[in-house]
């Protein structure tokens, strides 16, 4: 019998425990790790709240909890409450699928500004993590603006413009939708520093800002090449900047603007006390296709900005670890210690991206651990018994399913469901 730990129960930890319990059958236990007592991380914290089909991805991560060979083992943290050489001791192998919660820095002055928050918190605040349940991010000014041109920039304006209506379905918390029901935000600025064709926004997620109640995107003619360049464009690319030249066509008679300003790179955020402005230098492609600054400077009204210019992994003791992920051959760390997902690769791809990633890592695995196993490893009987040692008490799946039945059970008639945002909450329902 084989042991084996996935820390971080994420989209790219349940892909690899799918694909370990697929490889070994009933000659292995899979242990899925994570610090907090409810699963599926970036789905649960990460994926947008009015996106549910995105979210319906957990059923699939549900049969893989509720197979014979794996577990949840929740409520622990690896780095603090066990070290990663513990877990070696006690596993044949170690997959590191912590994804990447951190919000990379802009490195500019002002970024320290009351006011100035990254993608992280505000996406973990309006999906109840509890780390950002007590953000209050300033909603009382009428600029806002989001540094970025990827999908996470688009989630956080879509928020910011929907109306309460339109959160209906979803499974944003309470705190945020009364919050951003009051919000006086009337102006959006999405920042690019590059142009149209460089946008890592996808067609779907562009798509939807034609349609929304109470706010219209706004672009810059001027802004794009002739249409002749973008043939060459590669299909998904080019339907992108078709639907954002489509925007110019839109009657502007809402009440709320949604402005993508492109070559537009942020040079510093000012204000007295709080942020009021940034300072943006317009840009021009160098050969490289970089962002080169032209020199030219203007200023954006902000009361609240948004970086969401990428993530980073968290470090945990002991594990090398350079820009921003683990450092890894193919997902090999060390010996027995793997790395999957965004830990492994960094903060891009789609959550369906982690499947090849986790079966990849789990073929490895098998090719070097055959499935008779030498049995020295002790697996979750050991890992319960030091963790019962240093006072830490680990929930498990059935205990998630409490969690998430007092969830569902709470949400008014006709309101989002009412996630619990503190981990006390959590704790409180298990009656610990
Ligand atoms: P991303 O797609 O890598 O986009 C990051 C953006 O930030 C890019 O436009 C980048 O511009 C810009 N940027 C980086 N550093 C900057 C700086 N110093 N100053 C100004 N701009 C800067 O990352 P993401 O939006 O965080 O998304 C992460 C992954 O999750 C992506 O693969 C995304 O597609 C996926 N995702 C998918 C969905 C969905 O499917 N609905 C939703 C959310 C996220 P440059 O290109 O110039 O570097």
């Amino acid at each position: 019998m084989r042991h084996f730990a996935v820390v971080g129960s994420g989209p790219a930890g349940f892909y690899t425990a799918e694909a370990l319990e697929k490889a070994y059958g009933d000659q292995a236990r899979i242990d899925i790790l994570d610090r907090y007592p409810v699963p599926y991380g970036l789905i649960r914290f990460g994926v947008a709240p009015d996106h549910q089909s995105l979210k319906a991805v957990s059923k699939r991560y549900d049969k893989v909890a509720e197979s014979a060979g794996v577990d949840f083992i929740g409520n622990v943290t690896v780095g603090a409450d066990i070290s990663v050489a513990d877990l070696l001791d006690l596993y044949d192998a170690v997959i590191l699928a912590t994804g990447a919660p951190h919000d990379r820095k802009l490195g500019i002055p002002g970024e320290d500004l009351p006011g100035v928050i990254g993608s992280a918190e505000f996406v973990g605040w309006y999906n109840g993590h509890p780390e950002f349940a007590d953000l209050d991010p300033f909603l009382d000014g009428t600029h806002a603006v989001v540094v970025g041109a990827g999908n996470v920039a688009l989630d956080c304006a879509r928020i910011l413009s929907k109306t309460r209506h339109e959160f209906e379905g979803s499974d944003i918390v309470g705190h945020a939708l009364d919050a951003l029901d009051h919000s006086a935000i009337r102006t959006i600025t999405i920042l690019g520093r590059r142009g149209p064709h460089q946008v890592a926004m996808t067609p779907k997620e562009l798509g939807e800002l034609g349609h929304l109640e109470d706010a219209v995107p706004v672009v810059e003619p001027a802004d794009f090449p002739p249409i002749e360049a973008d043939e060459p464009l590669e299909p998904g690319l080019r339907k992108s900047v078709t639907l954002l030249r489509g925007f110019a066509d839109l009657p502007q008679d809402k009440a709320k603007h949604m402005v993508f300003d492109f070559f537009a790179k942020p040079l510093r955020a000012e204000g007295d006390g709080k942020v009021e402005r940034i300072i943006v230098e317009r840009t021009e492609l160098d050969e490289k296709g970089s962002a080169r600054g032209t020199g030219d400077t203007y200023e954006v009204p902000a009361s609240l900005v948004i970086t969401a210019i990428g993530y980073s992994t968290s470090p945990i003791p002991d594990v090398p670890f350079e820009g921003g992920k683990f450092v890894n051959e193919n997902g090999r760390i060390a010996d027995r210690l793997y790395a999957v997902g965004w830990a492994r690769r960094g903060p891009t791809g789609t959550i369906g991206t982690n499947r090849p990633d986790g079966y990849d890592v789990a073929e490895q695995i098998a090719a070097s651990l055959p499935a008779q196993g030498s049995g020295d490893r002790e697996g979750a009987s050991g890992l319960k018994r030091l963790l019962e040692s240093r006072g830490v008490m680990p929930t498990d799946y059935d205990d998630w399913r409490k969690i998430e039945e007092t969830e569902v059970g709470n949400a008014r008639p006709g309101s989002p469901r009412e996630k619990f945002v503190r981990h006390q909450d959590w704790l409180q329902v298990l009656g610990r």
